[in-house]
């Protein structure tokens, strides 16, 4: 009785806070957390499902949710509404795999034509680009994300282990065909599987003149190997490179943790993702939502809220799910706290879970 007493003053408390802060500011709501950071990007997984199985990311064997267990697109619809009208501008669809879902571009276009949307972008492996780039592109995907970890066939095997390389370089070629602002290769470098291809991936990248960023790998699930043995840190790899690029450090950003540097004389530009080396989670601005509705305050921590309750309880009535949201702030933590001797992972969801 008192600790639901205690839930139903916090949440006054909130409410009259977020209220109070919208009469001061006479501005849109936003999302403020309890460190005065402002979350205005959300990342939404719309499947666990993937057509590859990376080995940093994955297991094997995975088992995958039941599709009831699965927001629906219209419920990821819903959701996507809820946070733009509490102030969120950018929205990344992930997954798993996000092209793989049946209907995905039915959310895009959805999303897309959103008043208040700033940015719609993607994240995907590349497999189902071909198909889908130009339409993805008129929906509104701005920018675009393609993970790509080695320019090997046989070794692209390996890490993903089923994925077709050709494949993945088709969808890049329909990307660009497609005409999105940006287009960005992810790749995450793993001390004997692929640190020997920091320099051709960056000289790829140049050839078709798009963006690359490097990730540092982040221990998230229990994987084949100890993440420590695999360690590639982004330091090393931006000494390595320019030693044969004269980079050039730059200011730019695109709303994420990435610090950038520019190739002279080309398009592209270098990113680097350094959870270990450079923690920044001073500045984080996110919160990511999975297929199942769970609302992750942070990648590497476990503090959460289920939002698809709310959704399925109150089909007509928005204002539980946006109380909880509001609350939400409260907990979300200050940084993710990744040590690599531990043994365990810092947290068991993988990536494709919570959404990369
Ligand atoms: N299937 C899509 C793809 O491959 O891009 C989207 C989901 S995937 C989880 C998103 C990103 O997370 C990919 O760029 C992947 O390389 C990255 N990722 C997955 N597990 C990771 C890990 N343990 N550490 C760092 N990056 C990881």
């Amino acid at each position: 009785m008192a600790v639901e007493r205690l839930r139903i003053s916090t949440l006054h408390f909130l409410q009259d806070t977020h209220r109070n802060l919208m009469q001061a500011t006479n501005e849109n709501p936003v999302l403020i957390d309890r460190y005065g950071r402002k979350v205005d990007y959300i990342r939404l997984s719309i499947t666990d499902r993937c057509d590859f199985r990376c080995v940093y990311c994955m297991a094997e064997d995975m088992t995958f949710l039941p599709r009831d267990e699965v927001l629906s697109l219209e419920e990821c619809a819903r959701l996507v509404k809820t946070f733009i009208s509490l102030g969120v501008g950018k929205v990344r669809i992930t997954g798993g795999e996000p092209l793989v879902r049946k209907n995905a571009l039915w959310l895009f276009e959805e999303i897309g034509q959103l008043a208040g949307l700033r940015e719609l972008v993607v994240t995907t492996n590349g497999s189902q680009l071909e198909q889908q780039a130009a339409a993805l592109k008129k929906a509104g995907v701005r920018r675009i994300n393609i993970s790509l970890d080695s320019l090997d066939q046989e070794r692209f095997r390996k890490i993903t282990r089923v994925g077709d390389l050709q494949k993945v370089l088709r969808g890049i070629a329909a990307a660009k065909q497609a005409g999105f602002e940006s287009i960005k290769l992810n790749t995450v470098l793993m001390r004997g599987f692929n640190d020997d291809e920091a320099l051709p991936l960056l000289n790829f990248a140049i050839e078709q003149g798009i963006d690359i960023a490097y990730i540092e790998e982040m221990p998230l699930g229990a994987v084949d190997h100890t993440r420590d043995s695999t360690y590639v840190s982004n330091e090393a790899t931006l000494k390595l490179l320019q030693q044969h690029h004269p980079l050039v450090s730059s200011a730019e950003t695109t709303g994420g943790p990435a610090r950038y540097w520019r190739v002279p004389n080309t398009n592209t530009k270098v990113g680097f993702i350094s959870p270990h080396s450079h923690n920044f989670c001073e500045s984080c601005n996110r919160v990511r939502i999975t297929c199942k509705g769970e609302l992750y305050l942070c990648l590497g921590q476990e503090d959460k809220v289920d939002l698809m309750p709310l959704l399925r309880d109150h089909p007509d009535d928005d204002r539980p799910l946006i109380e909880a949201i509001l609350a939400s702030m409260q907990i979300k933590p200050k940084g993710h706290d990744f040590d690599l001797r531990r043994a365990e992972p810092a947290v068991v969801r993988f990536m494709s879970v919570t959404g990369g």
